[in-house]
């Protein structure tokens, strides 16, 4: 594996590879990789010639400085991970090479209110620094595909809605939410986690998976309140529990009226804030 910490080496690695007419899947991340994270690069090696993943804690996208000031960070660890996975880059750049003094990164976008609710509402400003990083990242790999996880439904859709606005040439791929035993989305938050919160943020999931068993039986609102109040019993300090539009991403009432439909939960364990959801209805068309 090669491992790039400046631009010019990744790019001279890039022409080469363009020349050969090789397909290129990127896979940017914030590293402590897990195994979700491995799955993405197994992804991208489905579906392209050579595999970029990127580690980068894009401090523009913490709202709270000391969620960016806890991030955990293990690089060597995570190299090893990309290297038993046959990941063929891994770019761990320099905040200087993105966002070099004077290049204006900022991107302006009409999301509509798709950036305006659950993580937008809670963490302001978040998605603004995710595009901005996501798409310099874009005009730096310029890659064939671009893999991200499911777990981030919001992100990813928003990253979607920015791929298509501004007609970038590179195609999304949606990958599935890995799970730990109990069914825990897997995130690198989840080892900051105490013993006793660690044991109750399973929750998170047994109420993403009881709402979509009763998605006909109740109204929304009633399955909402219903998983805010199972989270609170657990111990957990739910922010939201929504079920949207996965198109839109406003809330629903009818559930017979849409095609596309996602329930998403974002909850504090402790001091560590998880974010999870299911699709109850449809797939990404
Ligand atoms: P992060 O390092 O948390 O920014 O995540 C990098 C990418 O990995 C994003 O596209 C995430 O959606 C994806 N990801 C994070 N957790 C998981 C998981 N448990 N399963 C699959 N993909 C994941």
């Amino acid at each position: 594996m090669h491992l790039f910490t400046h631009l010019t080496n990744l790019k001279s690695f890039l022409e080469i590879n363009n020349r050969l007419d090789h397909k290129i899947a990127f896979i940017p991340t914030m590293g402590a990789l897990h195994q979700g994270h491995v799955s993405l690069i197994e992804i991208g090696k489905k579906y392209a010639d050579v595999t970029v993943c990127s580690i980068y804690v894009n401090p523009n996208q913490f709202n709270n400085k000391n969620d960016l000031s806890n991030y955990p960070r293990s690089l060597e660890k995570d190299a090893f991970k990309l290297e038993t996975v046959h990941c063929d880059v891994l770019f761990v750049p320099v905040d200087e090479e993105i966002y070099p003094p004077g290049l204006d990164t900022e991107v302006s976008l009409n999301l509509g209110k798709m950036d305006l609710v659950m993580e937008g509402h809670f963490r302001p400003g978040h998605f603004k620094g995710m595009l901005q990083v996501v798409k310099r990242l874009l005009d730096l790999v310029n890659p064939h595909y671009l893999i991200m996880g499911q777990k981030d439904f919001q992100q990813f859709s928003l990253v979607q809605q920015m791929i298509n606005q501004l007609h970038l040439p590179v195609k999304l791929i949606m990958a599935p939410t890995l799970r730990d035993f109990d069914g825990l989305a897997l995130s690198s938050r989840n080892q900051r986690l105490t013993i006793k919160d660690r044991s109750i943020s399973q929750v998170i999931y047994q109420s993403l998976l009881e709402i979509k068993s009763k998605l006909n039986l109740s109204s929304t609102e009633a399955l909402e309140a219903e998983a805010m109040e199972t989270l609170k019993l657990a111990g957990l300090k739910p922010e939201y529990v929504e079920i949207v539009d996965g198109y839109t991403l406003q809330k629903i009432v009818h559930p017979e009226k849409h095609e596309f439909i996602v329930a998403c939960i974002a909850a504090w364990a402790g001091e560590v804030r998880l974010i999870d959801n299911i699709i109850l209805k449809g797939n990404l068309a």
